[in-house]
């Protein structure tokens, strides 16, 4: 099974993706220009989120002043170590990740991974060891789409810095709907037994001699939208490996994160 899934990467990487590179010549996902998914004048335009962050959830905007931590975080401390997110979700950033999710430009994985490359390597550098993973979809979805965008986005960013290649550490269950628009009750409620441990964890050598060599884990997704999904799937991490977990994002939706009004 898994050297059918190597061979099928493979093919989409090494056949599938130039061939529809040809058929389908590259446009700029912000200016619609030809031979380039991003031109140089939409790379500027793409905003870092920068370090006046929270240390514990990456909110942005939360200055160094005091613990350095955001309202909510001081309130009820994420599942999570940490997350961090490279770009704000608006612009030419936000059709990068639209672009990557939903119209199957796949190949899009390598351009935000070497986008994001620097402060992936950074995080990764603070542990000696670490395990990769992703925030999974529904099989169903991955089926409809063709792929999960965070694997693609988890294996990209890996090869980028050199670590070896992201473990499976978790599997979603059932399909869940939209996030956006539910109060905090909703949304717990929505995920709650959506994610379980994959059996990975338990019975495949490969990811438990990983784990066994891992202080920790880093969990990869496209977007940072309220939190409340890396946080679940961190909870099942956790209490499957034992391991702590940091979050990095892609992008971060500026507003995502409800403030609790204090
Ligand atoms: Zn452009
Ligand atoms: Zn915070």
């Amino acid at each position: 099974m898994s050297s059918a899934r190597n061979a099928l990467g493979w093919c989409r990487t090494s056949v599938l993706d130039p061939l529809l590179a040809t058929v389908f010549p590259p446009r700029c996902v912000g200016c619609g220009r030809f031979e380039t998914y991003l031109c140089d004048e939409c790379r500027a335009a793409l905003v870092p989120v920068g370090p006046e962050v929270c240390r514990r959830c990456g909110h942005p905007g939360v200055g160094s002043g005091g613990p350095g931590w955001c309202a909510a975080c001081v309130g009820e401390e994420p599942t999570y170590r940490s997350a961090r997110s490279v770009f704000l979700h608006e612009g030419p950033a936000r059709r990068l990740v639209s672009c990557f999710k939903y119209d199957g430009l796949r190949v899009l994985g390598r351009l935000l991974a070497e986008l994001a490359a620097a402060e992936f390597d950074a995080l990764v550098g603070e542990y000696g060891a670490v395990a990769i993973t992703w925030v999974p979809s529904h099989a169903s979805t991955s089926r409809s789409r063709g792929y999960n965008q965070a694997e693609v986005l988890a294996c990209c960013l890996a090869q980028s810095v050199g670590a070896p290649p992201p473990v499976r550490l978790a599997t979603k269950t059932r399909r869940t709907g939209h996030q956006r628009g539910l109060d905090r009750e909703g949304r717990s409620r929505n995920l709650t037994g959506a994610f379980a441990p994959s059996p990975d964890v338990e019975s495949s050598a490969h990811v438990c001699d990983a784990l066994a060599r891992s202080e920790g884990v880093v969990l990869v997704d496209d977007v940072f939208t309220t939190g409340a999904t890396v946080a679940e799937v961190t909870r099942v991490i956790t209490g499957a490996t034992g391991l702590p977990v940091d979050v990095f994002t892609f992008g971060r939706t500026p507003a995502g994160f409800p403030q609790r009004a204090d």
